[in-house]
């Protein structure tokens, strides 16, 4: 019995250990989809075998660059929502925010079969109102300031490999040309694997923190669980 009883606490030792040790990290990436550098983005994460999430604005996609989007999801991407015309949107009224993101939902259901269930604001501009209107899980993220060119894709790197932590959503753009980021990535994930770290959707961190979705609250996370 008495046997037993510790071959039960070394298994649940032995699971604890494992548990914390599984050390995981969403990169996500906004503005897209485009037939340019989301391409390049796809290739990078082909490369090293592991997926990510893509905020898109629908007002970029189309019949091209919804195959782009299609591809993402099919290598295991989550699509999510970046609005349509990433405004600055807390100077919205209920009507333009749900028009926004309806809009935008839609395109990706009609091209994925699947409807985003997460948001993140473009600028991380966001009130109230926008929180209570739009019915979707608010995420923020670490980024690296990838949008200026003046930041070198070893820059890119240090910064998010610094910045890791389990739990983490890296924020980069998927932007036309921002090949700094297609070369940070082939830094950081090699890196972040050599650490333990292993790379997973959005939706697959909530599921794996059992964090619930939290549409319609004030939370906008950049860690999973949210950290004070
Ligand atoms: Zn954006």
């Amino acid at each position: 019995m008495r046997t037993l009883s510790l071959m039960i606490a070394a298994l649940a030792i032995l699971a604890g250990c494992q548990a914390k040790e599984d050390k995981v990290i969403a990169i996500t990436f906004d503005d897209g989809p485009n037939v340019t550098t989301t391409v390049k983005m796809l290739d990078m994460l082909e490369k090293h075998g592991v997926t990510a999430s893509f905020f898109v604005n629908g007002m970029h996609i189309n019949e091209e660059s919804a195959k782009v989007m299609k591809r993402a999801y099919d290598m295991g991407c989550d699509i999510e929502n970046h609005s349509y015309s990433h405004l600055a949107m807390s100077g919205l009224s209920e009507e333009e925010l749900i028009k926004e993101i309806e809009s935008t939902s839609a395109l990706i259901e009609k091209y994925t079969g699947e409807a985003p269930q997460f948001f993140r604001p473009p600028y991380i501009d966001c009130n109230q109102k926008m929180m209570e209107t739009i019915p979707l899980t608010f995420i923020c993220g670490h980024g690296c300031e990838d949008w200026l060119p003046e930041v070198s894709a070893q820059e890119r790197a240090r910064r998010q490999i610094e910045a890791a932590v389990d739990g983490r959503i890296m924020l980069l753009h998927d932007m036309p040309g921002n090949d700094n980021t297609v070369e940070a990535l082939d830094i950081i994930i090699p890196e972040l694997k050599k650490q333990g770290y292993r790379f997973v959707t959005i939706s697959e961190l909530f599921k794996l923190k059992n964090e619930p979705l939290t549409p319609h609250s004030c939370i906008m996370y950049s860690v999973v669980p949210e950290q004070q």
